[in-house]
């Protein structure tokens, strides 16, 4: 047997039907608030991601699946989908076509990780992405609808937070007072902090080092360094999420693994997923769109993993599927029951049949395998008379139909099964 890659997953019968109820939500509540779905390759130039999602991030130092291709270009599986989305933006000049410019996409995503319980090497998101709109309101829209989407897929027990990162007016400030409060503390940090307090000293507060927290947890908060413009509009985002009331918390740590992040960031984490709690998490790009190559507009959106939202999901009560059973008694009645099958998946329903003529005994263990509502038996007699003799799986009882009323009948009765 060829297993699997490590870290990636077979999603399989049984559990399909979850990710089918999470997509088939997203899209509805998607559309509600004004989105359309735009779907884009699985791979893309390396250089995207390089200078999208940022050459000091660990998703573009050690994580990407990158290769030569035999054309000797670089290309990536993509890590994540905004540079994407930004760059099908641009390519297609899509704010000529669109009122406003709101997109979403769903699909795998590949991160070369160590694999865990909610974390893996193909793993899927649902992104959301809206660009040209600097106003406070989409902040908090976008904030509102990532809250919708838990709310219609009945996860509860989450925690919203939000921060504000600034701008690049009044992050080198915060940066220098970082690295100004750590002192002599720096010494003490783990090796990836330290090298952080050179690089990009905002992502400090991404560390997990249990012996780092303590110097962390004292360091200076984003939102007292905003400049006007950032904290005006951060207390406009708050206004909002005051008036929708939407509970949230401020965290001064949630800077965001990415280096296109500015103003407002946000994350919902949920408690039952494992150590990797965060199940959604975005936040505004407002310098991303100019840097790869467009026009200077500004960005927003966010993205959940699909397998943390299944997993957060409390348990299905939707009924398992109920098929019809169709069981020809002797070979001759097998082409008249072949023919009734058909029939009765022309009218939308599903329907199953024992193709290796077995017993009638035997047929009716497969139905009752199945699930099957109701057997329809055709044997030499009930051809001869035309008509279908019709066993409610349940009860035993049987009653005869004609054949001609057959498809209307079994429709009837499935609907009064949903
Ligand atoms: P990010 O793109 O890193 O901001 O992640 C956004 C969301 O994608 C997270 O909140 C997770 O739900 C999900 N996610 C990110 N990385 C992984 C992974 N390796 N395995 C599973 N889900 C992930």
């Amino acid at each position: 047997m060829i297993p699997a890659i490590r870290g990636t997953h077979d999603i399989l019968p049984g559990d399909v039907e979850r990710w089918q109820r999470v997509e088939a939500t997203a899209r509805r509540v998607f559309e509600r608030y004004g989105y359309a779905e735009l779907r884009t390759p699985i791979i893309e130039r390396e250089e995207l991601f390089a200078k999208g999602t940022g050459e000091t991030t660990d998703i573009v130092q050690k994580e990407m699946y990158a290769f030569t291709d035999k054309g000797g270009e670089r290309i990536t599986l993509r890590p994540e989908a905004t540079p994407s989305l930004v760059r099908a933006f641009v390519e297609h000049s899509l704010e000529q076509h669109m009122a406003v410019p709101k997109l979403y996409l769903m699909g795998p995503m590949f991160r070369y990780e160590r694999p865990q319980k909610g974390r893996y090497r193909q793993f899927h998101q649902l992104d959301v992405e809206v660009f040209g709109v600097a106003d406070p309101a989409i902040d908090a829209e976008v904030i509102d609808l990532a809250w919708t989407l838990m709310t219609d897929l009945g996860i509860r027990d989450i925690d919203l937070v939000v921060n504000s990162v600034g701008c690049p007016a009044c992050r080198p400030a915060f940066a220098e007072a970082l690295v100004k409060a750590l002192g002599d503390d720096r010494a003490v940090l783990c090796q990836d902090c330290q090298r952080r307090a050179e690089t990009n000293p905002l992502r400090i507060f991404d560390c997990k080092v249990p012996a780092d927290q303590a110097v962390i947890d004292a360091l200076p908060h984003s939102v007292d360094y905003l400049c006007e413009s950032c904290r005006t509009h951060f207390q406009a985002v708050e206004r909002y999420l005051g008036l929708y009331g939407i509970p949230y918390r401020v965290s001064h740590r949630l800077v965001r693994g990415l280096d296109y992040y500015t103003r407002t960031t946000f994350e919902i984490l949920a408690g039952n997923v494992g150590a990797q709690n965060a199940i959604l998490g975005g936040g505004r790009y407002d310098g991303l769109v100019k840097q790869l190559g467009g026009p200077d507009r500004v960005g927003i959106g966010f993205a959940a993993g699909i397998e943390r939202l299944v997993l957060a999901m409390p348990p299905a009560d939707d009924a398992a599927r109920r098929p019809l059973f169709v069981a020809a008694m002797g070979e001759a009645a097998r082409d008249s029951a072949l023919v009734l099958l058909r029939e009765l998946r022309q009218n939308g329903l599903e329907a199953h049949m024992e193709y290796e003529g077995r017993s009638i005994k035997s047929q009716m263990k497969r139905a009752d395998r199945l699930r099957a509502v109701f057997a329809l038996i055709l044997g030499e007699d009930e051809i001869a008379q035309g008509v279908v003799t019709v066993k409610d799986m349940k009860t035993g009882e049987q009653v005869r139909v004609p054949r001609a009323d057959i498809a209307e009948f079994s429709r009837a009765r499935m609907a009064r099964q949903e």
